[in-house]
């Protein structure tokens, strides 16, 4: 059984792409340019936040924040949408989920200019990771993309099980191993909370992605021997020996899976840190395509 480790893995991503800057710099370029939205002071997402513009600092992006009251208006942030839409130093825009719920998840996706969807939500984004056209594909399977790349993980001809189906995770992830790219080619498989015969399912994965936020939910006799298990899980669960108050438990029983597995994420120090990598590639790729680069 091998680790794959997202600290390693975001590592090598953030330093290509801290050289690729710095030699755009050099050449007298300006500085690649993601503005984040936040709405209210949900305490995970303050922490996204907060490591979203850590990483884009530190390999030379410019990052702005702002930062709007949980009681803000929907026609309020739609505007704040259209004036960094308007602006042409900002190449990204991301504004972080959940928001609160007299707000409409969609219309503030909608109104992202497609150009700049560098979280890769937006419809005309959606539908072009569909049909195989070149367009910004959503972080986190992005993402688990780019792990499966750094550790070079043989995906052709393999059968995925991907356990979830949300548009940011589960669903993306399945059009991504099923499609005909260097590490896709899979025969992809897709549950739901409606799957009755999941575990069986799970038993045929010789790679199997869970993403459907429930702590330990994956078992040891749900994976075969020497399957490649991929947990993007992420659920705050009470823990009074932490300071927090809390940990950080993915979707599957690591302790007991991994012996079994050939290649595993660990959580947290996996799918999560790779997230932050699929963002900043996509902000460059927002940023190339605005300068007219490639
Ligand atoms: P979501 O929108 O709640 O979707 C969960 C999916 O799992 C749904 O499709 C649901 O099926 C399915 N599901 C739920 N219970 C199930 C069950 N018992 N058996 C089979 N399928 C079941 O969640 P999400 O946004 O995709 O996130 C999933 C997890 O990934 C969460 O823990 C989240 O925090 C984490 N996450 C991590 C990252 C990262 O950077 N690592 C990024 C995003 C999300 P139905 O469609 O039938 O309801």
């Amino acid at each position: 059984m091998q680790i794959l480790d997202g600290k390693i893995a975001a590592a090598a991503v953030r330093e290509s792409l801290k050289t690729e800057v710095s030699q755009l710099k050099a050449q007298g370029k300006r500085a690649p340019h993601l503005a984040v939205i936040l709405v209210g002071n949900n305490g995970a997402s303050e922490t996204y936040v907060a490591s979203k513009q850590k990483n884009s600092l530190e390999i030379g992006f410019l990052s702005t924040l702002v930062r709007l009251d949980a009681t803000v208006s929907e026609e309020i942030l739609l505007s704040e949408i259209e004036s960094l839409n308007n602006d042409a130093t900002v190449d990204g825009i991301l504004v972080q989920l959940p928001l609160p719920k007299h707000i409409s998840e969609q219309k503030v996706i909608e109104t992202i200019n497609p150009n700049k969807d560098v979280d890769g939500f937006h419809p005309v984004s959606a539908g072009n990771l569909v049909l195989g056209i070149p367009t910004f594909i959503p972080a986190t399977p992005y993402g688990i993309m780019l792990m499966l790349e750094h550790y070079n993980i043989p995906t052709k001809g393999k059968h995925a099980v991907v356990i979830g189906r949300s548009n940011i995770v589960g669903r993306p992830m399945s059009i991504l191993l099923s499609s005909n790219l260097p590490y896709g080619n899979c025969t992809v498989t897709i549950c739901h909370s409606h799957t009755p015969n999941l575990k069986e399912l799970c038993l045929q994965g010789d790679i199997v992605v869970a993403a459907l936020g429930r702590p330990g939910f994956v078992k040891e006799d749900m994976i075969k021997d020497g399957a490649v298990v991929i947990d993007v899980g992420i659920t705050r669960v009470p823990d009074e020996t932490k300071k927090s108050g809390f940990r950080i438990a993915g979707d599957v029983d690591f302790e007991n899976v991994a012996p079994k597995t050939s290649y595993i994420t660990p959580v947290p120090g996996g799918v999560g840190l790779m997230t932050i990598a699929g963002l900043l590639k996509n902000t460059l790729v927002a940023y190339k395509k605005a300068e007219g680069i490639e």
